[in-house]
């Protein structure tokens, strides 16, 4: 049993270059951009270039990767035009992510900005009935949130509400990013069996599918969404060594979102490696 672990890679070049960059990084998952993250239309995709990618990833014995929609992507906006960008662009990249079959779709639930969270929650909920399509294999990821101005997601129960409203919820997973939950307030650090606890209660473990692995620049519960190094923020070193190995945790792909070089995040990806430990079935 090998860590899954890998950042984010740029997309501009195309599947079988982020494929030979993972590598390169030591990486042997990766999440990237659908589109640029602040929006705007998506290059084209070639099956060649898929189909290079998917060999290279087949030959690795490698599993699966995690998209992330662009940012600016709002559901629950209150403008009507925003979340027309939003419907569309969540319908396109679920399309997109079709040449690459089986993979995951993360994206932030959105921001309600005063509507409330009641409102925000329904239109997120909306924007999945209207997207999600049956006959998709593609796993769509709510993020946990920092819960910094009006995100909703800063608790799993938020999430759990939207996914009581999407009528296709088996095409539903969650992914938990480490800064977000204890920007959000969950103690990961003294006590991550209860954060996983609540998580199972709430929303059931088996939703968990990923898991954004990245430091905080601030104390818990300060909801500010501020990335730092794995070991040089307020979470630490050692609680990461137990989340990668938590058995709960240790056989999702963790991905990291920390601000880095390609030398740091292959540093950052040597470093976890090592403290994943081994155990024989
Ligand atoms: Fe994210
Ligand atoms: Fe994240
Ligand atoms: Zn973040």
């Amino acid at each position: 049993m090998i860590l899954h672990i890998g950042s984010h890679i740029s997309s501009s070049k195309g599947y079988e270059a982020m494929g030979k960059q993972a590598l390169k990084l030591g990486a042997n998952t990766f999440a990237f951009f659908t589109r640029n993250p602040r929006g705007g239309s998506a290059k084209a995709i070639l099956s060649e270039d898929v189909e290079r990618f998917q060999s290279l990833w087949k030959e690795q014995g490698y599993g699966k990767i995690v998209a992330h929609a662009p940012y600016t992507l709002n559901a629950c906006s209150d403008k009507p035009d925003v979340r027309r960008f939003a419907r569309e662009t969540f319908a396109d990249d679920l399309k997109r992510m079709e040449y690459t079959p089986g993979n995951y779709y993360n994206f932030h639930p959105g921001s309600h900005v005063g509507q409330g969270e009641e409102a925000g929650i329904r239109l997120i909920a909306k924007m999945l009935n209207t997207c999600l399509k049956q006959e998709q294999t593609t796993t769509v990821l709510l993020e946990t949130m920092a819960g910094k101005g009006s995100e909703i997601g800063r608790s799993f129960e938020e999430l759990s509400r939207i996914l009581q409203q999407v009528e296709l919820s088996e095409k539903m997973g969650v992914c938990l990013d480490t800064c977000h939950v204890w920007d959000a307030g969950y103690d990961i650090v003294e006590d991550l069996d209860g954060v996983l606890e609540a998580f199972d209660k709430t929303l059931g473990l088996a939703r968990l599918k990923a898991v954004h692995i990245n430091d905080s620049m601030n104390p818990r519960g300060s909801h500010k969404d501020r990335h730092a190094p794995i070991g040089e923020g307020f979470i630490g070193l050692a609680a990461f060594e137990r989340i990668i190995n938590h058995p709960a945790l240790r056989e999702l792909p963790f991905i990291l979102e920390t601000p880095n070089d390609d030398a740091g995040w292959a540093r950052e990806i040597a470093m976890l490696k090592e403290r994943f430990h081994c155990i024989s079935a």
